[in-house]
């Protein structure tokens, strides 16, 4: 049922069924009623061999969570932990498979960085999750990009403001299809890597994350309650760098199809 019919059905049940409905369904009960004024759209990334689409609820992505990005962006891993920010949902940009899709260069910045990242995709989720179950919560793996304005995250940062324009903007989560667990398995290890025209800007490996999947997962689930839906960019390892337009971005992890974009 999409979330206009279950809204408008709740509506109904609230204002005839009375006490008995509100105490059938309370949490429910406390929506408002009414028609939906305009639709918004669901934001879906594709499944790898399946016609259903995956919805994103949440996009939670996790800073400095390899060593040496850490250090070249200022700060010591020995002593700060990675840490957690969003995206909006609709920051999801689908990168289908054998294509180079074109992205487009955003306003405000002149310093436009690349970030390659494995991202998880989440079927289920709950609170304080143990990272020795963390993975049970996993449908599946695809492979993203952090895009960044790194000019104004840098300058947001040393005001100690909040760096929403750096990280948060239109497109800013480019991401290829979602691969499922029971084809693919989990990613602890295999090399992830970047290239800009041909030439390699990025590489390291899975192993180098500071905290793994699963330890991403049972932190995150500290902070937020986790649901189906919720996808977690890992983190990007060392030489991030700009991009300009006309850049062709090509992004490699082991046991997943490519992903290309052309700035443009
Ligand atoms: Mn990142």
């Amino acid at each position: 049922m999409d979330v206009t019919r279950r809204n408008v059905m709740v509506g109904a049940m609230a204002s005839g069924g009375g006490l008995a409905a509100a105490q059938m369904a309370p949490v429910q009960a406390q929506s408002p009623s009414g028609a939906m004024m305009f639709p918004v759209a669901p934001v879906v990334v594709p499944i790898v061999g399946s016609d259903k689409l995956y919805q994103v609820r949440r996009i939670y992505c996790i800073g400095r969570n390899y060593a040496a990005h850490a250090r070249e962006m200022g700060s010591d891993p020995t002593r700060e932990p990675p840490f957690f920010f969003q995206k909006p949902t609709d920051a999801i940009q689908n990168i289908a498979v054998d294509t180079v899709v074109d992205h487009p260069y955003p306003s405000l910045t002149k310093n436009y960085h690349y970030e390659v990242e494995l991202v998880c995709a989440l079927k289920s989720g709950g609170k304080n999750i143990p990272a020795d179950r963390a993975l049970d919560h996993v449908f599946g793996y695809a492979l993203g990009l952090d895009m960044t304005r790194r000019d104004l995250q840098r300058a947001l940062g040393d005001e100690k403001k909040p760096w929403e324009i750096g990280k948060s903007f239109d497109h800013s989560a480019p991401i290829g299809p979602i691969h499922p667990v029971d084809k693919v398995g989990h990613f602890t290890k295999g090399e992830i890597s970047l290239a800009v025209n041909g030439t390699i800007k990025q590489k390291a490996g899975l192993d180098h994350m500071i905290w793994s999947v699963a330890e991403q997962i049972a932190k995150l689930s500290e902070a937020f309650e986790l649901k189906a839906g919720d996808i977690i960019y890992s983190g990007t390892p060392e030489n991030v760098g700009p991009v300009v337009k006309g850049d062709v971005i090509l992004c490699k992890l082991e046991r997943l199809p490519d992903l290309s974009i052309r700035i443009v």
